[in-house]
């Protein structure tokens, strides 16, 4: 449901308003639900190297309209540009100008992803070209308009365009799945494992924990993966216990009543796997809580509590787990608690890249996460394991309905698609992350923030 200040400008006097006056008018943003299938067509494929064609081939192949230029008789739904042997700065303009004319034509909620490879450090020259293409695509994140979006990918050297983390990473970002993402670079540095046997249950046999899921971002979280076909084991404080049997029961999950500060709740959690025979393929900690104060009067009351359930509880429990799971490793023992290819997805902020006023208790804990995900990645690879975060801007909770409503207003505005976003958008980026194919996803901190002014 649109925001107020929303449903005034699509009014006939709203929109009467909007036209005379510089007042912002957000775009409809075409989610699943509205825009099911995975590429609007038609899509065109900038670039002549062969990676182009790969990537041609994998758009043929989920049966999409692809051209390999723009044609004046048929406006694109979606643009791929793709510069994976640009070796200089000069390089970019001839492959991306032909969108120029083209824009202003997109279709609505139509998507430009461009396709490269990451500076290495090696070759100044090319390096410059290839970290030309962040700018490009930020800029262009900027300019699209209803609610379009432009993102990129960066896929390692040595992957190739057709492996499966980029086939994933193209259907997501290409999808209406990815409604809320825009101005991003999302870097690849694996083939990621294999594609799942059916893209409409993309997390079909994986089974996945998410904490703080009775409300909010958490239960937007638990249905999603549950839609993408996961079975579920939903924890939330026993203050929620109400809202999480509900929600356990509409989604046929197993509700755990548990404070993930407690300093037991790894060993509780483990046995209560254990008990039911449950192995986690999936590790969603979006547990999170905010006590805002401006720093000069901040104190330990509001301090401490931030930063043990938005991090060191993270640590904790997944240290627990590690270990427990290393414990029924080998013939013998309890069994395994954690699958192959673990999939952990952590949920950080915008305010962890950039800071925010009034939250240095809570951008400490983000940050934290961002850093915390980036080294555990390094630790779960020998295992086929992963480790990513998300990082929401404005999402419409009820952490957000609590910010006075004038600085309310003015953070839903002040990001390139000039709204909030839905928790729904936070869930999809993170069933995209949990998938096999983004195994070759590592270490990253994803933004869903419609290109927020806050860590843009
Ligand atoms: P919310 O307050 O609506 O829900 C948080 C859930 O976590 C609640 O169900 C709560 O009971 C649970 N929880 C809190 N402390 C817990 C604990 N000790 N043990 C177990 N569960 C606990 O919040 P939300 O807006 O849905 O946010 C979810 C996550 O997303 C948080 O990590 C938050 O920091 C992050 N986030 C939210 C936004 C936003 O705009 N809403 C933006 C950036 C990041």
């Amino acid at each position: 449901m649109a925001d107020a200040y929303t449903r005034l400008i699509r009014s006939a006097p709203g929109r009467l308003l909007a036209a005379r006056t510089p007042l912002p008018d957000p775009p409809r943003l075409l989610r699943r639900a509205d825009r099911p299938q995975p590429v609007l067509d038609p899509v065109v494929v900038l670039g002549g190297s062969a990676g182009a064609e790969r990537i041609t081939a994998t758009l043929l192949g989920w049966g999409a309209d692809v051209r390999r230029r723009f044609e004046e008789t048929s406006a694109p739904g979606s643009v791929v540009i793709v510069l994976d042997e640009i070796d200089a700065p000069g390089d970019i303009g001839p492959l991306v100008l032909p969108l120029a004319g083209a824009l202003r034509g997109l279709a609505a909620g139509g998507r430009i992803l461009t396709v490269s490879r990451p500076p290495t450090g090696q070759d100044p020259a090319r390096d410059a070209a290839r970290g030309g293409v962040e700018g490009l695509v930020r800029s262009l994140g900027h300019e699209m308009r209803r609610g379009s979006t432009a993102n990129g990918i960066q896929v390692a050297e040595g992957v190739e365009l057709d492996a499966p983390a980029v086939t994933g990473a193209l259907r997501f970002l290409l999808s209406a799945r990815s409604a809320f993402i825009d101005g991003q670079l999302l870097r690849i540095d694996g083939p990621g494992a294999a594609l799942p046997a059916s893209w409409d249950l993309p997390l079909a046999g994986r089974t996945a924990l998410v904490t703080g899921a009775a409300r909010g971002i958490g239960a937007a979280i638990a249905r999603t993966l549950a839609a993408d076909g996961a079975r579920l084991v939903l924890l939330d404080v026993t203050a929620a216990g109400t809202e999480l049997a509900r929600l356990a029961n509409e989604l046929r999950a197993v509700p755990v009543q548990l404070d993930v500060t407690a300093a037991d709740a790894g060993a509780r959690l483990a046995s209560t796997l254990r008990e039911r025979g449950i192995v986690l393929d999936v590790l969603v900690l979006n547990a999170g809580i905010t006590r805002d104060r401006m720093f000069a009067n901040m104190a330990a009351d509001r301090w401490d509590p931030v930063i043990a359930v938005n991090i060191s509880s993270q640590i904790s429990l997944v240290r627990d787990l590690l270990a427990a799971d290393a414990a029924g490793e080998g013939t013998g023992g309890p069994g395994r608690l954690l699958g192959e290819q673990l999939r952990l997805v952590s949920l950080a902020s915008t305010s962890g890249i950039a800071g925010n006023r009034g939250q240095s208790n809570y951008a400490t804990s983000k940050a934290g996460v961002i850093a915390f995900v980036d080294a555990l990645a390094r630790q779960l690879e020998g295992r086929g394991g992963t480790a990513n975060a998300v990082a929401p801007g404005f999402i419409e909770t009820e952490m957000t309905r609590r910010i006075p409503p004038l600085q309310r207003e003015v953070a839903r505005r002040i990001s390139s698609l000039r709204q909030g976003g839905l928790p729904v958008d936070v869930a999809e980026a993170i069933s995209f992350l949990a998938s096999g194919p983004a195994g070759g996803v590592r270490g990253q901190t994803l933004r869903v923030c419609g290109q927020h002014i806050v860590g843009r």
